[in-house]
């Protein structure tokens, strides 16, 4: 199967999923992550229909996009962000959906306040208690909500995850769910500078749960471009 093809059939089972559950798939962004594609595959992708290019490493984000890679479609940051290399990132990228510590958020905010602009981030949640991942706790969230009220040079757009793991189907429903729950809950709060717009959640194995759970982005990698070495 070929890249274009492959997206029309992952496109099919959003339309599925969010049809299972009485959603509209048109509000759902579609975000290849193509971390070790080259700047070829990612851009048979732009020209499959994907809304968004995820990238999760700096280097190879870089390096793409000065090949022309992501043209025409917004590039989304989604890999462990280190504090030397944002400057590559902020800026470059449209949404950085992994901030996952108060201090990086802090620094993506001066950055973006050096370069004059307004970065938009999302909240990445750990929502599985899993030490291997990085993230906010679930137990943390509201709080790191409102210290993002007075970081200026950002703007929280929404919230991310990653599962752990080798969960069940259910299991992840669960977790799923307990995002979409913050989800609600944050936007009821109504914090300055937060907004609820997306809540990216949802990869190759696990993308149709997410939606049914109200993921209005996914990030999918592997089914879109094959196995990865
Ligand atoms: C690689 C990656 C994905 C996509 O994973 P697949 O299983 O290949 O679909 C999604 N999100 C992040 C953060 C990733 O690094």
């Amino acid at each position: 199967m070929s890249i274009v093809g492959n997206i029309e059939m992952v496109r099919k089972e959003i339309f599925a999923a969010a049809g299972s559950v009485g959603r509209k798939a048109s509000e759902i962004s579609l975000v290849a992550a193509t971390k070790t594609q080259n700047a070829d595959a990612v851009k048979e992708a732009i020209t499959g229909g994907v809304d968004a290019c995820g990238e999760n490493r700096v280097q190879e984000l870089s390096e793409k996009n000065e090949q022309g890679a992501y043209e025409g479609r917004p590039i989304h940051f989604i890999g462990h962000l280190q504090k030397n290399k944002l400057k590559k990132v902020v800026g470059v990228a449209d949404l950085i959906e992994s901030a996952d510590s108060i201090e990086l958020i802090q620094d993506i905010g001066r950055r973006a306040m050096e370069l004059g602009i307004i970065q938009d981030i999302l909240l990445q949640i750990n929502i599985g208690n899993d030490p291997n991942k990085f993230g906010f706790l679930p137990s943390e969230v509201f709080e790191i909500a409102d210290k993002c009220q007075l970081v200026t040079g950002i703007r929280v757009r929404g919230l991310m995850t990653i599962l752990p793991f080798g969960l069940t189907r259910d299991e992840n429903r669960a977790l799923f769910a307990n995002m979409y729950k913050f989800f609600v809950d944050i936007k009821a709060k109504t914090y300055d500078n937060v907004s609820t717009n997306y809540l990216s959640m949802g990869m190759s194995d696990d993308f149709r749960e997410a939606i049914m759970e109200g993921a209005n982005m996914v990030r999918v990698g592997s089914l879109i471009f094959g196995k990865r070495n």
